[in-house]
């Protein structure tokens, strides 16, 4: 099977990543600081993991009502996705240590909380972080297809009406999905995207099998033992932690990549990008409330996407430091860079985008065809 390999081709020999990347390297020289996690990094790693170990245990201690265990559940969710988005995400890109041990003994936690380390490396670290915002390249824009129309390419349905509104809806499904689905989907697919997949390690064959038993066990099979509830109540629990983990999720993904300013970008005939990389990932990424100390304890470097595209091995700590280097280079060079002032300005844009590709489309052709 041929595989298209596509090609980043910089008519313009730009400078701005050669330039961007000297003035961060000399930040960091100049503070002699390292690029690598620090001590609020360590705290922060410790918040989280420990806030959801901790509501797991106490549920599995028996000692509380339903409608607490509940709460508590909810809450699971949201520290699962704060997790990936704080500790897992910077360990598997090598963000967290410069020791790659340590980076994938912290990655375990990804495959602990139900998800695959294998399989995120070749959908984000290389898929997605190269062929970002590519249709036919970039999977992370097949949220769910069919369902969701996000690009020119996708087929028009009368559905596609009411994106805007049920879009938020599927999103809360993603960490059930992740969890029960699309890592057996794209572990065991020849492609990923354009990208090779024929020969996935059989090591990770193991892991993704026995990793997802564990999950099974530690989070549906002791609960169900453990608990003095039933199994319906049960079921309420899990599938609202998930909720709670896929609107997570689903969300801060979203708004990076899909919003009004943002490109999506098609490769020429011949399957070229004519562009620099950096300068692809500047048209393709947006930050949202990238000023906020909430957000970015939150979202980890997700709202700093822009700096987290062009650094992806830089711990997100430094993200805030490195920000207005990054932003005054773009300027200097005429590049864009992307910032959504609040999260709420973000969601109305992205909300905005489902509609544009949804019922806007819809009304489009109605008047074309009229
Ligand atoms: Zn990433």
């Amino acid at each position: 099977m041929s595989f298209v390999k596509l090609r980043f081709i910089d008519k313009n020999k730009s400078q701005f990543f050669a330039t961007v990347r000297n003035r961060v390297d000399q930040y960091f020289e100049e503070n002699e600081i390292s690029k690598k996690a620090n001590g609020l990094m360590i705290f922060k790693s410790v918040f989280y993991l420990g806030t959801f170990f901790t509501l797991y245990g106490l549920i599995l201690s028996n000692q509380f009502s339903p409608l607490t265990m509940l709460w508590m559940a909810i809450a699971m969710g949201a520290f699962a996705a704060f997790i990936g988005f704080n500790v897992a995400h910077d360990a598997i890109h090598g963000a967290y240590s410069s020791n790659d041990n340590v980076n994938e003994a912290v990655a375990m936690f990804f495959n602990i909380l139900g998800a695959n380390v294998y399989v995120w490396k070749v959908t984000h670290n290389v898929v997605h972080h190269t062929y970002t915002n590519i249709p036919g390249h970039d999977e992370d824009i097949e949220i769910a297809p069919g369902l969701l129309r996000v690009t020119d390419h996708d087929a028009l349905k009368p559905l596609h009406k009411y994106q805007h509104v049920y879009g938020f809806l599927l999103y809360c499904f993603a960490s059930l999905s992740w969890v029960f689905r699309k890592d057996y989907v794209k572990f065991f697919k020849e492609r990923i995207g354009q990208t090779d997949n024929s020969m996935p390690p059989k090591v990770e064959i193991f892991k993704l099998f026995f990793f997802k038993f564990l999950y099974y066990i530690a989070f549906i099979v002791v609960p169900l033992l453990v608990l003095d509830i039933t199994w319906w109540q049960f079921i309420i629990g899990f599938l609202c932690m998930h909720f709670m983990e896929g609107a997570v999720l689903g969300l801060v993904f979203q708004l990076a990549h899909l919003v009004e300013q943002t490109e999506l970008i098609d490769a020429n005939e011949q399957g070229n990008i004519e562009e620099a990389w950096a300068i692809h990932q500047m048209k393709t990424t947006a930050n949202f409330a990238s000023q906020s100390f909430l957000a970015t304890w939150l979202c980890g470097g997700l709202n700093m996407q822009v700096e987290h595209h062009l650094f992806p091995k830089i711990c997100h700590i430094h993200y805030p430091q490195i920000s207005s280097i990054v932003r005054e280079t773009a300027e200097e060079f005429g590049v864009p860079y992307y910032d959504n002032k609040t999260f709420f300005t973000a969601l109305q844009s992205h909300y905005k985008v489902l509609k544009h590709y949804g019922a806007d489309a819809l009304a489009q052709r109605r008047f074309v065809q009229a």
